[in-house]
Formats: structure tokens, C-alpha cells, sequence
């Protein structure tokens, strides 16, 4: 692997100072180029696992990348974390899916969890050895999350659960979940009801089946099952029911920052492969980008890539700050990934017939960006977020 992982474990263990993050940040670089960008095209046309890369994520400690260091991980600031998915959006976004809801699962046990919790898992989460991610969406529930029929009945020092669960990102690949269950169904308000547990494969833990997609291909996404699924009680996060909706909400602000830098780094690349592209393409006598249709196109997708870049510092930044970034974090999100999805049209036009070949990368990004306009929380309900704080920082 063209990855130094020797920078790697130096750097961990430390408190990262702006050359330390440079570092990290030239490592990721070098492995972006050396191992990520050269398979994508094939990996994804082939709906292909790319095992390799996961076991190059784990020497680069991605898996605990803003896991705290005293419990194994980088301890990287949510602003490092971001410019990282980033790079590697830029060559291939499915990847991030390996590690981001693994990271939101972490943080979950990180912020919410017991001490106990936090010394038996983070560690375990942080070296790759067990990886997963978040289990919310049911068949008949996403956006309404109070909406979910899993349900965990107490059964001594344990729980049994029975349901299914739909979409889970790592879901083959993965081997433990944050799993939402409702521990009350029949709580007012319904959110009192829920609870999230640290649900690891096992009896009664089975994975229904492999899910096809648009886009964000050779990434697990599948359906879970739970038939009297039997779980210690001490694997319910924070040892108390029904804070469970709070717990899986609150890991969302990160995936939301985590959404718009693949957003970013998805529509840089639409943008600087069509810069490439009108340069070298003739028509009329002269390269396209001598056109000025073609610039003002340029012009349109380069100043949507700076805007949704600088939503994505200022809510990556609130968050290190630990103030509240809701509305940050949706506006990142929501403007990002639209950012991605135009841009990739835009350079589907630019590159006109080629556009539309599977030679070229910009049919990928077409293919890859509309998913950021759901994944954690549908464009449509980041607005309601937005507006929402908007109304309660400015009262009447
Ligand atoms: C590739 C992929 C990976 C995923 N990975 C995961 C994962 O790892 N873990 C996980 O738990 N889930 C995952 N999901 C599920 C994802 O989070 C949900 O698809 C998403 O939350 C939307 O839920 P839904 O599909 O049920 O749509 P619905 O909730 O049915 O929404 C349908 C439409 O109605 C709109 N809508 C809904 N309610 C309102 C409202 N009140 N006001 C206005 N509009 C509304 C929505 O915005 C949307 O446009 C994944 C999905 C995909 C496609």
C-alpha cells in the first residue's frame, strides 16, 4: 500500500496541532491516489466489496477517526474528519460508507453510553475489529422514526427482540449495530418508548438479504432481521429506557457533516473533471470551455463547491466547539448534496455523449449523488430543521 501508516502511528495518541493534521492529511492523499481512485471505476461497475480497502482503513485508524483517544481511537475534530471523507468522496464516495455510520454508531456509545459501555466497545470499534454501523430504518418507517415495530421485551438480565430492519449501510459486512427498538410501544409521546442497544450478529441476528441500487454500489446495504433475538441488558446504551430516539438523533448532527463533506468532495470532482474535460474537448475550432455557455456552467458548479465547503467548515466547527449545530449541520447537509446532484448533471452535460459512458466517472457521480440528499434525514426534513431553530433564535 503507497500509504504511510508509520505517519499514522505516530500521529495517534497525540493532540493535533496543524502540522500533525497536514500529515494525516498528505497520508490520506497518497492513499487516495495509490489504492482508492485506481479500482473505483471497476470495483463499482462490478458491485464489488472492496475488502482491501477496508483492512488499509483499519492501519489508517479510520475506524476510530473521532473516537476519542483514551478509548483507541484518533480523536480527530469533526473539521479534520470532514476534510478526510472529502478526499476521498472526490475519487470514490461509496468507501466513506464503510466507516462513517460505523463512526456515529461510536460516538453514540462515546457520548450517551456508560463508562463500562464505553471501555468494552470503543476500543473494539476504534481498531476495525468490530465494525457496523446504525439499524433505525424499518420497511414501514424512516423519516417517521417514532413509526418503528422492533420491540425489546425485558426478560430477566435480558431483552428479546423481534423485527426487521431496512437499508442498513455494512449490513453483511458489518458484525454489531446501534439498534433502535421501541422498549414501550404503547408510550405518549412515542419517543419515550424507544431505546438503542449495541446488538452484535448472533442467534436470532440474521441479515435477510442484499439490497440493489442506483448508485452507491459495493457497499453492503441490507435488510436485518431479529427473531427472539436474546441481548444482555447491559448492552442497552446508558443502562436506562427510553432515550434511545435521543441517542440515535443526536450521532445524526456528525452524519449530517459527514453527508455534506461527501457532498463536497462529489461535487469538486464533477466540477474539476469537467474542467479537464473542456479543455481538451474541440468543438467548433476550439475547446468547449472557449465557449461561453460551457463557463457559465464552470462558473455556476465552482462557486456551489466553495458555498457548500464553507457551510461544511462553519458546522464541522460548531460541532468541535460543542454548541449546538442542528441548523449548521442541516444547511451543510441540504446544500451539499443538492451541490453534488447538480453538478453532476452539469457534468454529464459538459462531457455531452461521454457523459453517459461508463469510461468516464461523471455517470458515477450522477448515480452516487442523489443518495446524500437522503441518507441521514431527507433534504425536505433538513429544511424543517432549519426553519425550525431559525423561528426558536428569533422569537417574537
Ligand atoms: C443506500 C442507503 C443507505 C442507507 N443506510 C441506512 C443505514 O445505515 N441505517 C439506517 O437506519 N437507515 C439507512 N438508510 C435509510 C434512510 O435513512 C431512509 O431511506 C431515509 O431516512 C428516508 O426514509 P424512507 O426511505 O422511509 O422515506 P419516507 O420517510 O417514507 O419519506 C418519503 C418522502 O416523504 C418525505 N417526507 C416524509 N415525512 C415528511 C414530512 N413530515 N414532511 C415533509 N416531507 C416528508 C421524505 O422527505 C421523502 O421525500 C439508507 C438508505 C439508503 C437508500
Amino acid at each position: 500500500m503507497t500509504v504511510s501508516e508509520q505517519d499514522v502511528d505516530t500521529l495517534a495518541g497525540q493532540t493535533w496541532s496543524e502540522e500533525d493534521e497536514a500529515a494525516l492529511l498528505d497520508s490520506i492523499d497518497r492513499w487516495v491516489e495509490g489504492e482508492v481512485r485506481p479500482i473505483a471505476r471497476e470495483f463499482d461497475q462490478a458491485d464489488r466489496y472492496p475488502e482491501a480497502l477496508v483492512e488499509q482503513m483499519k492501519e489508517l485508524g479510520l475506524f476510530g477517526a473521532t473516537t476519542g483517544q483514551a478509548y483507541g481511537g484518533l480523536g480527530l475534530s469533526a473539521w479534520t474528519y470532514a476534510r478526510i471523507v472529502e478526499r476521498i468522496a472526490r475519487a470514490w464516495m461509496a468507501p466513506t460508507g464503510i466507516f462513517n455510520s460505523h463512526l456515529i454508531m461510536a460516538a453514540c456509545v462515546e457520548r450517551f453510553g456508560t463508562e463500562a459501555q464505553r471501555e468494552t466497545w470503543l476500543p473494539r470499534f476504534a481498531s476495525g475489529e468490530l465494525r457496523g454501523g446504525l439499524a433505525l430504518t424499518e420497511p414501514n418507517a424512516g423519516t417517521d422514526l417514532q413509526g418503528i415495530r422492533t420491540v425489546a421485551v425485558r426478560d430477566g438480565d435480558e431483552y428479546v427482540i423481534n423485527g426487521t430492519k431496512t437499508w442498513i449501510s455494512n449490513g453483511i459486512h458489518g458484525s454489531c449495530f446501534a439498534l433502535l427498538v421501541k422498549t414501550d410501544p404503547e408510550a405518549e409521546p412515542r419517543h419515550r418508548g424507544m431505546s438503542l442497544f449495541i446488538a452484535e450478529k448472533g442467534p436470532g441476528f440474521t441479515v435477510g438479504k442484499k439490497l440493489k441500487k442506483l448508485g452507491y454500489r459495493s457497499i453492503d446495504s441490507a435488510e436485518l432481521v431479529f427473531e427472539d433475538y436474546r441481548i444482555p441488558a447491559d448492552r442497552l446504551v446508558g443502562g436506562s429506557e427510553g432515550r434511545g430516539f435521543q441517542h440515535a438523533v443526536g450521532g445524526l448532527e456528525l452524519g449530517r457533516i459527514n453527508i455534506a463533506a461527501r457532498g463536497v468532495g462529489l461535487a469538486r470532482a464533477a466540477l474539476l473533471d469537467s474542467v479537464r474535460y473542456a479543455q481538451e474537448r474541440k468543438t467548433f475550432g476550439k475547446p468547449i470551455a472557449k465557449h461561453q455557455a460551457i463557463q457559465l456552467k464552470l462558473g455556476d458548479m465552482a462557486t456551489r463547491v466553495e458555498a457548500a465547503a464553507l457551510l461544511t467548515r462553519q458546522a464541522a466547527t460548531k460541532y468541535d466547539a460543542g454548541e449546538r449545530c442542528d441548523m449548521e449541520a442541516g444547511m451543510a447537509k441540504l446544500y451539499a448534496s443538492e451541490a453534488a446532484v447538480k453538478n453532476s448533471l452539469e457534468a454529464l452535460r459538459i462531457f455531452g455523449g461521454y457523459g453517459y459512458s461508463v469510461e468516464f466517472d461523471v455517470e458515477r457521480y450522477y448515480r452516487d449523488s442523489p443518495l446524500m440528499c437522503i441518507g441521514e434525514g431527507t433534504n425536505e426534513i433538513q429544511r424543517m430543521i432549519i426553519a425550525r431553530q431559525l423561528l426558536e433564535r428569533h422569537p417574537l
